[in-house]
């Protein structure tokens, strides 16, 4: 039997490694547009980006004979057929029995793509060496990484413009007093804030807001969230509905799986859901390994995610909408904020600030949907 995984990066890899190590012995072939040996994107917006230390690779490159991984990088899938079970490359086509889709997602642009991304390990070291003292960098987009690329340009003291349209850092998702919290941590490390306006018009040195500020920059970043790269699949029979549609356990076809952020997953209460985590990508690898092996078990634990800004480490486990009632609280010996988030009195999720024994704490409740109640007596307990 032939698995073909497509996209080389953390839930492509993860899942070749997953199908070996439950004793997987046929054929694994991963394919890759990027040059690079699968590396891990969450340093890029944090360390690599700030010149501390440098990219950090999935598997060292002495370990892929192990993987016994045909590795074809620099190779784009252009297409799927599904009758004739193959992908198309520009080498030719690639048969499958099995086909995992894990192309992962694709930065929104502005209108002309003035600025650059921050996705690849080559858009940060094309970004980094901007980032020097006395720069100026224009953010549009306060979503986690818009955030984490001002927390990282401050470090390096480069003057920071934040730009969203909407009023508060992330409070899509995490709603008003956590967004306001986020809002106030960049304000005090001098960022400034242009919330509640957009962006009328670019360069790749300026920006014109909708509100008629004029900010003349020196680089400007475009960090306005991700779209599931599965432009190589239109027109193949997949539904693709913002991701790949699959089960509770990835399946979007007889033979046909798709992984971390580019896929869709059904929740199994009649909803889905499309997670853009680190720790979903590798759940989730973890799942379609087993499945393809015949064990179908979907995945139990809530999300998970972090995100690291100045000193302060912001970790959510559970589902938080912004529209779920939210409980501010400060918990440990040094008064750390901490969020509850709730629907009708039942706990939904947890956002902490560099409060992570008491994040995982209430994992159990989260699971549960327990009274808020009992979150708050388990925090004093
Ligand atoms: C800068 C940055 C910081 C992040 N920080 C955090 C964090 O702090 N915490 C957290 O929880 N998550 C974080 N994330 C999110 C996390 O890294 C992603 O959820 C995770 O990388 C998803 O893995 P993936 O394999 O689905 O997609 P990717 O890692 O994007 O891998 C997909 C791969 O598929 C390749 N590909 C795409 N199309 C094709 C094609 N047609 N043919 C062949 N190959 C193709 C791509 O080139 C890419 O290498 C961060 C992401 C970024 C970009």
């Amino acid at each position: 039997m032939r698995v073909l995984i497509v996209g080389a990066g953390l839930a492509g890899l993860r899942t070749a490694e997953a199908l070996r190590d439950r004793g997987f012995d046929g054929e694994l072939v991963l394919l890759g547009e990027e040059v690079h040996l699968p590396y891990d994107r969450p340093p890029l917006s944090k360390h690599v980006l700030r010149g501390d230390r440098p990219p950090v690779y999935l598997r060292a490159e002495g370990d892929y004979a192990d993987l016994r991984l045909d590795l074809r990088l620099g190779t784009t899938v252009t297409g799927l057929d599904m009758a004739d079970r193959t992908v198309t490359t520009a080498a030719g086509p690639v048969a499958f029995d099995e086909l995992v889709v894990a192309t992962g997602a694709t930065p929104r642009r502005l209108p002309g793509a003035p600025g650059q991304v921050l996705r690849t390990l080559d858009d940060c070291l094309g970004l980094a060496p901007l980032l020097v003292p006395g720069a100026v960098i224009g953010v549009v987009g306060a979503g986690l990484i818009g955030c984490e690329v001002a927390a990282s340009a401050r470090a390096k003291d480069v003057e920071v413009h934040l730009v969203d349209v909407l009023p508060k850092p992330l409070v899509r998702v995490l709603g008003d007093q956590v967004g306001q919290r986020i809002a106030d941590l960049h304000e005090g490390r001098g960022v400034h804030l242009h919330l509640g306006t957009g962006v009328a018009a670019a360069t790749r040195t300026r920006l014109e807001l909708s509100d008629g500020t004029v900010l003349d920059v020196d680089v400007v970043l475009e960090a306005m969230g991700v779209t599931p790269a599965t432009g190589w699949l239109e027109g193949s029979g997949l539904e693709l509905a913002d991701g790949v549609v699959c089960d509770q356990v990835g399946q979007a076809a007889e033979g046909v799986w798709a992984v971390g952020d580019v896929a869709r997953w059904a929740d199994g209460l009649g909803g889905s859901f499309r997670r853009e985590h680190w720790t979903s990508a590798t759940e989730q690898a973890a799942t379609v390994a087993a499945a393809i092996l015949g064990e179908r078990q979907p995945v139990t634990t809530p999300p998970y995610w972090w995100s690291d800004q100045y000193d302060v480490k912001l970790q959510g486990l559970g589902e938080a909408h912004s529209d779920d009632d939210v409980l501010m609280l400060e918990v440990g010996p040094k008064s750390r904020p901490l969020a509850l988030y709730s629907r009708d009195g039942r706990l939904t999720a947890v956002v902490g600030f560099s409060a992570g024994a008491f994040v995982f704490k209430l994992k159990d409740l989260i699971v549960a949907r327990a009274p808020v109640a009992d979150a708050v007596a388990l925090l004093k307990g």
